[in-house]
């Protein structure tokens, strides 16, 4: 039985597809006009292991992924500029060119952490069509109206505006006020755009479509709005994204969606928590912005990362440090080796054991996607006396196909013949009690760039960390 936590409810649920076999899952995608940073990727990892876990549950699941290249403003409420426009500005590079080269970065990046591709990938800019005719539904229903600037969403029009972060209207104008109001027409601060004119402070924004409402481009929330109905009907599963979305982009798309069609959007709200980096917000001013191929260029293996994001539960804060990498890697590794290296003893596999594990697995990552309790059962296994290594292997295998850790392809890191030499070097030293001369060649080991460590499943030789 399969347990989500429903942000909507605010309870953990006992799943009820709408359909018996076929899901729709539906993930706000990135805005591609940066590199995603770790706290971005940590949101995937989740979704990739929801993902998992509903097929491991015997569904077939569609699942949609938006890319925002177009109207995310610098504020999630309608203020500054839009992050694409602005970027291509600088850079001197068009917005499709932008969108481009980081959309490829973000696929590669999801690759490296074995993060399944959603099967639908649907760009906002290949769905104008189809986000003009939601505003025009709207504005049709009389939830919109237009000001020389935008078509804006009357949020006072739709009685259950606040739903989702339990906040009331009022609280939501209240902290929607302290935002900068950037047109006068605009009747309420909590309204936001469906449609923005290339007038006033867009004149020169380069992506502009026609619309019944003059040139212009459409605003952030309303692709996921037009998009999830597209693919996935009205309404759908699971609907998910980070925890920041809650106040303002899903309580916007409930709102355009349920106003416009007169049924709920999504059954199920799925939000994964933040991660912070050094317990504070991540920040280039700060220096303490991440992206993959930072760690990466610090030799870790991606995957390091994945490992160290299972270690927490998806709905708790993660706060990533250096040394809490490194302790996933090192965990990640001793996995590797251990299933690499195991001997087979001459015992056999207990039914009744090797079921407790698979039934303790799956009651894991079917509570709510509890990945911490999953993993301290894989260590377990590994632990457990009476279970020989090839079935140890074959369930912790089995399991990978919802960790995602590439346990079965994963090799240990290649290391240089010059340097296993010294290791075996130093392994007889050791054997022969020569400790300080043994030493001195781990010593010379890390001088050349390699850590040696003495693990509970032999000597283990990684790249060093920096
Ligand atoms: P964006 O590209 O800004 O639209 O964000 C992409 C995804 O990352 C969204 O689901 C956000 O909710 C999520 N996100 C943003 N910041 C963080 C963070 N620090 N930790 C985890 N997820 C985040
Ligand atoms: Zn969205």
């Amino acid at each position: 039985m399969l347990k989500l936590y429903n942000t909507l409810s605010r309870k953990k649920e006992i799943f009820k597809p709408l359909k018996p076999k076929n899901i729709g899952l539906y993930t706000c995608g990135p805005t591609v006009y940066n590199y995603a940073h770790i706290g971005n990727l940590r949101t995937y990892v989740f979704e990739d292991v929801l993902e998992r876990v509903l097929s491991a549950n015997g569904y077939k699941v569609k699942r949609v992924m938006n890319i925002t290249d177009v109207g995310h403003l610098t504020s999630d409420a309608d203020s500054g500029e839009d992050k694409i426009d602005r970027e291509a500005k600088v850079s001197k590079k068009t917005p499709a060119e932008i969108a481009q080269f980081y959309t490829k970065v973000f696929f590669d990046d999801l690759k490296k952490l074995d993060i399944k591709i959603p099967g639908i990938i649907a760009p906002a800019t290949d769905y104008v069509p189809d986000q003009i005719k939601l505003a025009e539904q709207l504005f049709k229903k009389g939830y919109a109206y237009e000001t020389p600037q935008a078509l804006y969403f009357d949020v006072s029009k739709f009685k259950n505006y606040g739903r989702l972060s339990g906040k009331s209207l009022k609280q939501k104008i209240t902290a929607a006020r302290k935002e900068v109001v950037e047109d006068p027409g605009k009747r309420n601060p909590a309204d936001f755009a469906l449609w923005f004119k290339t007038a006033g402070r867009f004149k020169n924004h380069l992506q502009r479509w026609p619309s019944p409402w003059g040139e212009g481009f459409p605003g952030w929330h309303i692709e996921c709005s037009a998009i999830s109905r597209k693919f996935l009907g009205q309404p759908f599963d699971i609907h998910t994204g980070g925890v920041d979305h809650i106040g303002t982009h899903h309580e916007n798309e409930i709102a355009q969606s349920e106003a416009a069609f007169g049924k709920p959007l999504a059954k199920y709200w799925l939000h994964g928590e933040h991660l912070s980096v050094n317990g504070g917000k991540m920040s280039k001013s700060l220096g303490n912005f991440y992206t993959l191929q930072d760690i990466i260029d610090k030799n870790f293996d991606p995957l390091a990362f994945r490992y160290l994001v299972l270690t927490s539960h998806y709905r708790s804060k993660l706060n990533f440090t250096m040394e809490s990498l490194k302790a996933a890697d090192n965990a990640l590794n001793n996995l590797r080796n251990f299933l690499s290296a195991g001997e087979n003893k001459k015992i056999r596999a207990d039914k009744k054991i090797t079921g407790k594990f698979e039934e303790g697995f799956l009651a894991a990552i079917n509570d709510d996607l509890n990945t911490p309790r999953a993993l301290a059962i894989v260590w377990e296994i590994i632990k457990n006396r009476k279970t020989p290594f090839s079935a140890k292997k074959r369930l912790i295998l089995g399991f990978d196909k919802i960790l995602g850790l590439s346990l079965k392809t994963a090799k240990t890191a290649k290391i240089p013949a010059k340097i296993e030499e010294i290791a075996k070097e130093r392994e007889e030293l050791r054997r022969n009690k020569q400790f300080i001369k043994a030493d001195a060649l781990r010593k010379e080991m890390e001088r050349l760039g390699y850590v040696i460590e003495d693990t509970a499943y032999g000597t283990q030789i990684t790249p060093a960390r920096h």
